[in-house]
């Protein structure tokens, strides 16, 4: 009999094939007293589990294949420099100083601290690296309990066209399977922004996480479907269901076929009104992505990663040099590099408002920066230095206030007198704009147009603030909606607030890559996108194959004349034209 098991899918595309179970179990720690005369030895026996933990991830980063994407190997370089960190090392050697404790029981105390850091963290991409904490910390923990490696055991011969079913996977093991020609693979944990879903997706091959149940229902060898974009498991499926899920799997095949052949054309729509796809990034590494997905720039770079995981704030230098090596990468393509947009919650410069109940309205982002001058001025004259050198524009999150913005402008006028001083150089003419994030900012998009040089609406943050939803509470999810006639209200004040100033206005937050969206946005006037790598091609497939002049009239009348509850259903239908 079939039976369906459903998770999170991460990586889209239908895989069928045998499973191959491999249940590690968790991890159980108990604390022990170590005697005083024996801490030494307990704490020489951790510095072990760290080295021995630093030789595999070494030994699996060499052995991953020449022609695998650079990226990859940064995900295990992510989990070796953990290795270095004062967190995650020096912290548990004082815990066993302390307390007098085991080894293990030192590094769970830490582990605990770190995830709770974690969890109140208001970025849901930055939330999600707990996964990478928590995966260097159990491969030390495996080793200290000498329960074996402290890797998945996987035998070569068996792994041939397997879809893996897992607790959970690191990266390091995702890059191993995926050569041992694994098909698929679903874990029982795990995020949707975690490294190890990144890589599926990165690798292109069909993934599902915080599957549940699957060590329960699912034995060594049975027959099953995995459905990455559904996130759906069947075991066992009947000659129906099989004959179903083939014919999908050969559409994806056509579908990816079709979508490669895009890479190399413009976006530019069927009436001939050509669209500008920028993609977001996070790290300098992602550049390859950009390039790959032949996007015309960077339409966001978060640099939040700068800081993060280290106790001091990057210096101007550091920030330069960084800067420097993503416009180098960029060989001339436009970089939008967003200043800090640190949430309250997240500790820098030890000065913090964590323990605030409402951090989504507290000090974070540009009033942060605006608070903590010492941590915004460094970045600033190291963005205006870094613009000398490339198609540099510099981008404000999270403004209310024109004057929040005047105070910005301010500084930024203040840090070129200060760059003219010492003789640095700079581009004078380096392009500022505002993120619409807040309904204040979208209501007064005139104000804000009229002394910037570009807009760009972030959606994530301006449907949590006009819905007063929290993005990152699950228990209010339901209610994020794009579609809510006051959001598409405030994106379409934005646009039209920019074309009449003649300020372009680009869209940058999640919306702007789901091509469920596109031809909505389209008609709405948005010409600019700027969207993970990855949804590129497929968003570009959505404008090449619409009109504007047909879209216009229908989205004016959706906007305008649709009862709240259809809006839905009309979307559907300028998705369906021809
Ligand atoms: C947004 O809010 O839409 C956005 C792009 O910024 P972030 O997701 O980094 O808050
Ligand atoms: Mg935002």
């Amino acid at each position: 009999m079939s039976l369906a098991l459903s998770g999170i899918g991460v990586s889209r595309g239908v895989a069928i094939g045998k499973a191959h179970v491999i249940m590690r179990g968790s991890i159980d720690v108990l604390e022990i007293s170590i005697p005083e005369n024996l801490i030494e030895d307990e704490i020489s026996r951790f510095l072990g589990a760290v080295e021995t933990a630093r030789q595999q991830l070494q030994s699996i980063r060499q052995r991953i294949p020449k022609d695998t994407r650079a990226d990859i190997a940064t995900f295990i370089d992510t989990h070796l420099l953990m290795l270095d960190d004062a967190t995650l090392v020096t912290t548990p050697i004082e815990h066993i100083r302390e307390y007098g404790c085991n080894a293990e029981w030192a590094l769970k105390l830490q582990r605990d601290a770190v995830v709770a850091v974690f969890a109140q963290m208001d970025d849901a991409y930055l939330r999600t690296r707990r996964d990478d904490v928590d995966h260097v910390i159990n491969r030390i923990q495996r080793l200290l309990l000498d329960t074996g490696q402290g890797e998945t055991r996987v035998d070569s011969d068996s792994l041939e066209n397997a879809i893996v079913l897992t607790d959970d996977l690191t990266p390091a093991e995702t890059v191993l399977l995926e050569h041992q020609g694994v098909i698929a693979f679903a874990t029982e944990y795990g995020g949707p922004l975690s490294h190890t879903a990144i890589l599926a997706r990165s690798v292109q091959i069909p993934a599902i996480v915080g599957a549940h149940g699957i060590q329960h229902y699912i034995q060594d060898d049975e027959t099953i479907v995995l459905d990455g974009l559904q996130g759906l498991l069947i075991v066992a499926p009947d000659e129906r269901t099989l004959a179903y899920y083939l014919e999908k799997q050969e559409k994806e095949r056509q579908r990816n076929t079709e979508l490669a052949t895009l890479t190399e054309k413009p976006a530019v729509t069927l009436d001939n009104i050509p669209v500008t796809l920028m993609a977001n990034i996070e790290l300098p590494d992602d550049i390859e992505a950009v390039s790959r997905e032949n996007a015309s720039g960077v339409g966001l770079y978060r640099t939040e990663f700068l800081y993060m995981n280290r106790s001091t704030p990057p210096d101007e230098e550091e920030q330069y040099e960084c800067y420097m090596a993503v416009i180098e990468a960029l060989k001339g393509k436009p970089l939008t590099i967003r200043t800090l947009d640190m949430g309250a919650d997240k500790e820098v410069d030890g000065n913090t408002s964590s323990g605030r109940s409402n951090p989504a309205l507290g000090l974070r982002a540009i009033r942060l920066c605006l608070k903590n001058l010492s941590l915004f001025r460094p970045q600033l004259r190291a963005i205006l230095r870094a613009s000398f050198h490339g198609p540099v524009r510099m981008m404000i999150p999270m403004l209310s206030s024109t004057q929040e913005l005047h105070q910005v402008l301010a500084l930024i006028a203040e840090t070129k007198n200060n760059l003219l001083r010492r003789n640095l150089a700079f581009s004078p003419d380096i392009k500022i704009g505002c993120m619409i994030e807040v309904p204040a900012a979208a209501l007064s998009a005139a104000d804000f147009a009229s002394q910037v040089d570009f807009l760009s609406i972030g959606t994530n943050d301006l449907i949590q603030y006009t819905l007063a939803i929290d993005r990152i509470d699950d228990e209010v999810n339901y209610l994020y909606d794009p579609l809510h006639p006051a959001v598409l209200k405030l994106i379409k004040m934005v646009i039209v607030a920019g074309k009449s100033a003649g300020v372009p206005v680009d869209m940058c937050g999640e919306m702007a890559g789901d091509p469920r969206f596109t031809r909505l946005l389209l008609g709405m006037g948005l010409s600019e996108f700027s969207m993970l790598p990855s949804a590129l091609q497929e968003v570009k497939q959505v404008i090449n194959s619409s009109s504007i002049t047909k879209l216009a009239p229908l989205v004016d009348e959706l906007l305008n004349h649709t009862a709240p509850d259809r809006i839905p259903g009309s979307v559907d239908m300028l998705n369906s034209l021809n």
